[in-house]
């Protein structure tokens, strides 16, 4: 077998079989630098992209750091929006799958309650948006005595959407030990300047650009009179065929109008703004992912950090008026090391714009020519509209192989606690408390994962087995975490 390439930091085995199994066997650059300065417990300020590695570079050594056994959680994450606090979850959350990291994640837009239940369970890591963190320090229900180290993830998105304050005072409530890494895609002096009183000479790891993870953007401009400016994107979208793409337009009602447009013209797709019900943004973003639809309009509420991969193309409906966000949006494609096209769209009269993008960019952007299309290229079109989505594998996919999932009747209204289930668990022979992953207590059915392929044998047992007192209803369940 070849030896994983992580192993040059001296990480657990258990880090190491998980990496193994994501197949991260090679540190990214980022990885390189940050994960054994972030061992040795220096305070980090790190200039990295999305999709340079930099949640597993941060990721890796909070996993390595943490311990089981302490109830109280040990490293707090800040992420700006809600659907980068739910992604980094997640891949932390695979990171730290072998260790059986628990890690809730705290945001705005689900019910605080439900959090507050969780938190009162052992949580290992915190992931959330300020806002929503600093409501549960307020209300009691976040304790942060045990944090260890803090992430302030995408600084300068962060400052840029007014959380600075709010960042602030996490940091103040902080014991003065605690380890700090800052991840920015800009490095701005006035963000730095603010959280450096609480570091101690902190690294600064700054990967010059040419070294950073870039693929190859084909960019092209084409301006369109405002009343033909849904044919004319049509016959782009025709005539380029995209496998993967985004589409960005200006506001929520442009993304809604055009996602009616679109569906009227059988193009599968999906939409994504911020006036969406939270629940159904992350579905969206899932199901995008999944490779349930192919095409996905947005605003920029999905511009940065989340990590959609291989996108072939990004569409500009309408040219952002901020400069550096069409960095960040076309930045969606050509990731990774493969090629990406960008295709933007603008009115004649927006020429100025385009200007003081160039500008901004140093490049110029080619002004193309509407493409006419053929028939055969529409009806190919629609053909690949109508093909059944092949569905792309989750990455914890490779995890649920050896886990099993067990539903267990009664939960905190019948006062079931962890405890409960481990003690019925740990008596079953040739079970350990290592085969016991994460339990989850809802309010009248609790959730145990069972590891290393001994699901079945856990669930023959439990049909016998009181479980404080009472024979339970046990199943198997397929929850997908
Ligand atoms: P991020 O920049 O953290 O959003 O990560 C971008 C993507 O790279 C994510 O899908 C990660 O799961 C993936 N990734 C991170 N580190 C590695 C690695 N060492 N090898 C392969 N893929 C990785």
């Amino acid at each position: 077998m070849i030896e994983n390439q992580f192993s040059q930091f001296h990480l657990s085995d258990e880090i190491i079989e998980t990496l193994t199994l994501l197949d991260y066997t090679t540190p990214t650059k980022i990885q390189e630098v940050v994960i054994p300065n972030a061992l040795s417990g220096y305070d980090i300020i790190a200039k990295a992209q999305t999709g340079s590695g930099k949640t597993a570079a941060f990721g890796i050594p909070i996993c390595e750091k943490i311990i089981w056994e302490e109830n109280l959680p040990q490293a707090l994450v800040l992420e700006p929006t809600r659907e980068l606090a739910q992604q980094v979850k997640t891949e932390l959350f695979h990171i730290g799958r072998k260790k059986r990291i628990k890690i809730p994640a705290l945001f705005g837009g689900m019910p605080i309650d439900k959090q507050i239940l969780s938190l009162k369970q052992k949580s290992h890591m915190i992931v959330g948006t300020p806002g929503r963190i600093m409501d549960h320090i307020r209300r009691g229900s976040l304790v942060l005595n045990q944090i260890q180290v803090v992430v302030i993830d995408e600084a300068d998105l962060m400052f840029q959407m007014g959380f600075a304050e709010e960042v602030i005072e996490i940091l103040k409530q902080l014991n003065s030990s605690r380890q700090i890494m800052l991840f920015s895609a800009t490095m701005d002096d006035k963000i730095i300047n603010s959280v450096l009183g609480f570091m101690q000479e902190p690294k600064y790891l700054l990967l010059p650009d040419a070294e950073e993870t870039k693929g190859s953007i084909t960019q092209s401009l084409f301006y369109v009179d405002p009343d033909k400016k849904f044919s004319a994107f049509m016959n782009l979208m025709i005539h380029y065929l995209p496998d993967n793409c985004m589409i960005f337009c200006a506001t929520r009602e442009m993304v809604n109008t055009l996602y009616q447009k679109l569906r009227r013209e059988k193009v599968r797709c999906g939409m994504l703004h911020g006036e969406m019900e939270q629940r159904d943004r992350l579905k969206t973003i899932e199901a995008f992912r999944d490779g349930h639809f192919h095409t996905l309009v947005c605003t920029d509420v999905a511009a940065r950090g989340i990590d959609f991969d291989s996108l072939t193309h990004v569409f500009q409906y309408d040219l952002p008026t901020n400069v550096e966000t069409y960095v960040h949006r076309i930045g969606r494609t050509g990731r990774n090391g493969k090629s990406g096209v960008a295709i933007s769209l603008a009115a004649p009269d927006e020429s100025r714009l385009v200007t003081a993008i160039e500008q901004y960019t140093q490049e110029s952007i080619p002004v193309m020519s509407l493409p006419s299309v053929t028939a055969d290229q529409k009806n190919l079109f629609l053909k690949r509209q109508q093909e059944k989505p092949i569905l792309k594998k989750r990455k914890g996919a490779v995890f649920q192989k050896s886990i099993s999932n067990i539903a267990i009747g009664g939960g905190r209204k019948s006062k079931m606690r962890s405890g409960d289930i481990v003690g019925a668990i740990c008596g079953i022979e040739g079970i350990t408390p290592e085969d016991i992953g994460i339990i989850d207590v809802r309010d009248s059915l609790t959730y145990v994962e069972i590891l290393n392929q001994k699901g079945d044998l856990v669930l023959k047992a439990l049909e016998q087995k009181p479980i404080k007192g009472k024979i339970r209803k046990v199943s198997m369940s397929r929850k997908r975490n």
